[in-house]
């Protein structure tokens, strides 16, 4: 009988914390839903700052504003972290038109994607059509020299979850200019990637490899790109496009950290980017991200929780066009001997939570499982393996024993706002952005208690 007695004491032990943290995460949701922040920062940002590219001045503007707001919540620490950032401007000048043998001409919408070069002047070429980056890389140089390469693809709307689509469709954007123009092309028009079928173009990074010669290439609203490819369907089309944009030299910027101390030097980071890119107000992309972190910092700091680990967060700088803040930042943790256990991002929008995509081993996955039961009674569903985040990516050079957890949210409407002027703070709800920010202090709370 007496060799029950202890396994008694421990299963009572277990209830009662299960039931503490019970108690302590509704705290958590009260906080954030009765007295949250989040959303009327979120509004400082996107209307006094604005789109913030990474080198301009709204981006320094940013980080002034992140400093000075994660100041005020007392914390620990707030400090800056120095990195070098690549500095592509837009420009001003940015048209297309298409022209087919008749003389009509279809003005199209377009946004220059970052890193494309300048058209110096009108540029003006044949298109040459595919779909994709397969069908390009099949053509002979002699079909794509000297012409403008037209990709046609389309997100697949069958994938549920719309991240899924627009990974199908990414080497649109990030791989086709730097293959066309090894085949010769003149410059590259894309589909926008996006969900809707609208007016919007969207923009977003393009690499050229070192040596492969950086060429035009810009984005066209889905609409646009629909109509082009029924023109192409009845003979030879022309396009037209000009563009201004350029590469400065690399510049300085920063990171902006805050920590509230632990009681050993392990680190749990939590962080999303505070950069956007260069049009609409960068609201669900990242700022919302933005302050799911900072609100998370601010709930536990009010709910006077006294962490095992040390809890930072890091509005990351330059995810959108390089990741030197994601890189730098890992780089310099390893440097300076930082011990880091766990990584949480939210880069996935505003939107409704629905639980945490997690980075890890079987063991470290079902580590995060065993708190479905506290999570369930808000909506956090589903946890699954899955991504975690660009801005944390690089840690898991240095730590491939660390855990990685990426917010999960409802995708459905992501897409409709990604890198375009539709991206501002109206598109944003507040209740759905609270309870990201709770969904966040929640993990970090849980994360932190258990391990070691
Ligand atoms: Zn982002």
């Amino acid at each position: 009988m007496t060799r029950f007695i202890p396994i008694l004491i421990l299963f009572t032990s277990l209830n009662l914390n299960a039931q503490n943290d019970s108690i302590f995460v509704r705290q958590i949701f009260d906080e954030a839903l009765e007295n949250g922040q989040s959303y009327e920062n979120l509004k400082v940002l996107c209307k006094s700052i604005g789109a913030r590219i990474s080198g301009s001045k709204q981006a320094e503007d940013a980080i002034r504003w992140g400093r000075h707001l994660l100041k005020s919540y007392n914390l620990d620490t707030v400090y800056l972290q120095e990195i070098q950032i690549p500095n592509w401007k837009r420009g001003k000048a940015e048209k297309a038109w298409a022209e087919n043998s008749t003389g009509e001409k279809l003005t199209l919408n377009i946004l220059a994607l970052g890193g494309s070069s300048s058209t110096n002047g009108l540029l003006k070429a044949e298109i040459v059509q595919v779909k994709n980056v397969d069908e390009l890389k099949a053509l002979s140089s002699d079909k794509v020299k000297g012409k403008i390469v037209f990709l046609t693809e389309a997100f697949d709307q069958k994938h549920i979850n719309t991240f899924s689509a627009y990974g199908h469709c990414y080497p649109l954007r990030g791989d086709a200019p730097n293959e066309a123009s090894k085949l010769g092309a003149k410059a590259v028009v894309i589909r926008s990637l996006a969900t809707p079928t609208d007016n919007f173009p969207h923009t977003g990074v393009t690499e050229f490899e070192d040596g492969v010669k950086v060429i035009p290439c810009a984005a066209m609203s889905t609409q646009n790109a629909d109509d082009l490819v029924k023109w192409l369907s009845n003979g030879k089309v022309m396009l037209n496009m000009e563009l201004d944009c350029a590469t400065l030299p690399n510049a300085t910027s920063y990171n902006v950290i805050a920590e509230i101390k632990g009681k050993d030097n392990k680190i749990i980071t939590i962080g999303g980017h505070l950069d956007s890119w260069d049009v609409g107000e960068g609201a669900h992309d990242d700022g919302a991200g933005i302050m799911h972190n900072i609100e998370a910092m601010r709930i536990l700091k009010t709910l006077n929780y006294k962490p095992n680990h040390t809890i930072r967060c890091v509005l990351f700088m330059n995810e959108e066009n390089g990741n030197f803040g994601g890189e730098t930042y890992a780089k310099l943790a390893k440097e300076n001997n930082e011990e880091h256990i766990l990584a949480i991002e939210s880069d996935r929008g505003g939107f409704l939570p629905m639980g945490f995509d997690v980075v890890g081993t079987t063991e470290q996955l079902a580590t995060v499982k065993q708190f479905e039961t506290i999570l369930y009674p808000y909506d956090l569903l589903k946890i699954k393996e899955g991504h975690s985040g660009v801005d944390i990516g690089p840690l898991r050079k240095y730590y491939p024993e660390m855990i990685q957890m990426g917010l999960a949210i409802n995708s459905q409407q992501y897409f409709n706002y990604h890198h375009s002027a539709n991206d501002v703070f109206e598109t944003v709800n507040k209740r759905e952005l609270e309870l990201g920010a709770a969904s966040i202090a929640t993990m970090v709370y849980l994360m932190d208690k258990t391990l070691k």
